[in-house]
């Protein structure tokens, strides 16, 4: 169920413009317009749910689709090898500013832990 007033349904739709890099009927995903890595793609369901707290039974098959799709685009944008990160941030705490869930794939350079 899309929400008329979300930023991601909206690029889902294709209301709004972005550079997607790969889609399907469950998943879409596009380049994060502010990139903090060489390959810094968002990769959204195109349900819309606005937290991890928000899901339910029903998203379960979204999620692994998620990941699916990150394993996909690693491999395309030649990242898969070399190694890559995925982060779901939630809530305020975590730095979450667009409320519709999205996987954060990060990758083409050296990645530092602990995350900031
Ligand atoms: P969050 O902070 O919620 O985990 O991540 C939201 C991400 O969405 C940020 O990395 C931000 O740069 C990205 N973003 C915000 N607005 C847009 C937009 O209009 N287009 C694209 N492609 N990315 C966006
Ligand atoms: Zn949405």
């Amino acid at each position: 169920m899309a929400d008329a007033d979300c930023l991601f349904c909206k690029i889902s739709s294709g209301e709004i413009a972005a550079d997607r890099v790969f889609e399907n009927d469950s998943v879409v995903a596009f380049r994060d317009i502010n990139p903090q890595a060489p390959t810094h793609v968002l990769i959204i369901p195109r349900r819309h749910v606005a937290t991890i707290n928000d899901l339910t039974d029903g998203e379960s098959g979204d999620i692994n689709l998620l990941f699916e799709a990150a394993a996909i685009i690693a491999r395309t944008e030649g990242i898969a090898e070399d190694g890559y990160r995925v982060t779901m941030n939630c809530n305020a705490a975590a730095g979450q500013t667009v409320f519709h869930l999205h996987l954060h794939l990060l990758g083409g350079r050296q990645m530092t832990w602990p995350p900031g």
